[in-house]
C-alpha cells in the first residue's frame, strides 16, 4: 500500500512516530554523524536533516545556505565572524576543514540549546557519508526525511534548481535507497521539480504560517515556503492537491481540525520541532502522525508514560 517510506512516518493505534530532528540536535551537533548514530541507536530510525549543495556539486548535510556562524569553526578554533561564506563557493574539500562540534555560547542561537554537548573534530557530512551509514543491513529500519533547502538567490534560477535535485536523487539512486527516503522542502516548486524527476518518490511538503515567529539564529522558511495567511485549515487540501504524501506544518499551526482534514486525505502528519513537554502533549493529544523534535529521547519518554510506543508492532 503506497510507498513504503510514507508507512514509516504513519503512526496508528497508541502509536506517534519520532523522528530526529538533524540528528538530535538538543543535545549533540546538529546534522553531523554522531547524532544521526545516536538517534538510531535510541531506537528513532527516522531522521531529519538538511541538503545544500556545494560548488564541487556534493550535496552535503547543513542547514543554512551560509556557513553559520554559531556552530562552525576555523582552522584556528573560532567561531565565523562577520560574513559568513556561502556553502556554494566552497568545495566539499574546503568546507571539511571547518569543525561543527561546538556551539558558540554567546550567540543567540547557541544559547538555545544549553544541554548540547561540545566536540573537536567534527565535519559537515555529505549525504553520502548518511546513505552508507544506513545502507548497513543493522539500520534497515531507518527511513530519511531529506530536506532540500531551496536557495532564495536562486529560485528563477531553473538550471540550478534542476541540477540539485538531479544531484540528489543521484546519490540517493545509486545506493539503492529510493525507498527509504522522503523528499521534504518548504519550496513547493522544488517539491514539483523532484515530482518530475523522481515520481517514484514521495513528496513531503513542510508549511509555516508567517504569523509565527521565526526560530532564533538561524535561516528562514518564510522567503521559499507559499504564504498561506488566513488559510489555516486549507493546507492540507492544498499539499494534497500538489502531490504531497506528507504534511510537515509548524507546530503550532495545527488544530483539530486541519489534522482530521489531512488524515481524511490520507495524508500523514509530521510536526517540527516540538521539543518542551507541553507542546508534545499536545501534539500528542491531537494524535498527529509524527513527532519531529531535538530531543528524541524527550518524546519517547513522554509517550512511555502514556503507554504509547513509537514502532508499529507487526502481528
Ligand atoms: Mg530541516
Amino acid at each position: 500500500m503506497g510507498f513504503p517510506q510514507v508507512e514509516a512516518f504513519r503512526g496508528g493505534e497508541n502509536v506517534i512516530r519520532v523522528v530526529g530532528h538533524r540528528g538530535a540536535r538538543g543535545i549533540l551537533p546538529e546534522n553531523s554523524m554522531l547524532g544521526f548514530e545516536f538517534s538510531l541507536s535510541i531506537g528513532v530510525p527516522l531522521l531529519e536533516f538538511d541538503v545544500v549543495l556545494t560548488a564541487d556539486n556534493v550535496p552535503v548535510i547543513t542547514h543554512n545556505h551560509r556557513l553559520h556562524g554559531p556552530t562552525f569553526r576555523d582552522t584556528n578554533g573560532q567561531f565565523l565572524t562577520g560574513e559568513e561564506p556561502k556553502v556554494s563557493s566552497l568545495t566539499y574539500e574546503q568546507i571539511r576543514q571547518f569543525d561543527i562540534g561546538r556551539l558558540d555560547g554567546q550567540s543567540a542561537y547557541g544559547r538555545r540549546f544549553p544541554d548540547q554537548a561540545q566536540l573537536d573534530g567534527v565535519q559537515a557530512p555529505r549525504l553520502l557519508d548518511l546513505l552508507n551509514l544506513i545502507d548497513d543491513p543493522k539500520y534497515g529500519d531507518a527511513y530519511l526525511m531529506l530536506e532540500l533547502k531551496s536557495d532564495p538567490d536562486l529560485a528563477h534560477d531553473a538550471p540550478s534548481r534542476e541540477n540539485f535535485v538531479g544531484r540528489v536523487l543521484q546519490e540517493v539512486r545509486d545506493k539503492g535507497l529510493s525507498s527509504r527516503a522522503v523528499l521534504h522542502s518548504f519550496d513547493w516548486n522544488l517539491l514539483e521539480e523532484c515530482q518530475r524527476q523522481a515520481p517514484d518518490m514521495p513528496s513531503s511538503y513542510l508549511t509555516q504560517l508567517p504569523e509565527n515567529a521565526d526560530d532564533v539564529g538561524e535561516d528562514s522558511s518564510k522567503a521559499v515556503c507559499p504564504d498561506f495567511r488566513g488559510r489555516r485549515d486549507e493546507i492540507p487540501s492544498l499539499v494534497k492537491q500538489a502531490g504531497g504524501s506528507l504534511w510537515c506544518p509548524y507546530y503550532a499551526d495545527v488544530t483539530a481540525e486541519n489534522v482530521a482534514l489531512a488524515k481524511e486525505l490520507g495524508l500523514c502528519v509530521a510536526v517540527w520541532t516540538v521539543n518542551e513537554h507541553e507542546e508534545i502533549g499536545r501534539m500528542i493529544d491531537l494524535r498527529v502522525d509524527a513527532i519531529v523534535s531535538d530531543y528524541p529521547g524527550r518524546v519517547q519518554r513522554q509517550l512511555s508514560d502514556l503507554g504509547m510506543g513509537w514502532h508499529v508492532t507487526h502481528q
